[in-house]
């Protein structure tokens, strides 16, 4: 009779230990998907400063020493009313 109890103690851990690993996969996979979303939107570019479209930017510096981010479009137009100065 005791070895029928110790053996269901057994089983009952086991099962604890399969549930608990089962949930912390998931949970690890769920860091990595959202890792792989950060770097899906990094490699897409961020919106430009001027005209909000996404698009590899440069980050250039201003007189007031504002830093924005352009796309090669803006920056051509920017340059003209202001001074530059690549971060
Ligand atoms: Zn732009």
């Amino acid at each position: 009779m005791k070895l029928i109890i110790l053996f269901v103690i057994i089983a009952a851990i086991v099962l604890l230990v399969l549930l608990y690993s089962l949930l912390s996969r998931r949970r690890h996979s769920n860091v990595v998907s959202l890792h792989k979303k950060k770097k899906l939107k990094d490699a897409n570019g961020q919106t430009c400063s001027r005209c909000k479209k996404l698009q590899p930017l440069t980050f250039y510096a201003n007189d007031a020493g504002i830093v924005r981010g352009l796309c090669k479009e803006c920056k051509r137009t920017a340059e003209k009313h202001e001074e530059l100065y690549p971060v």
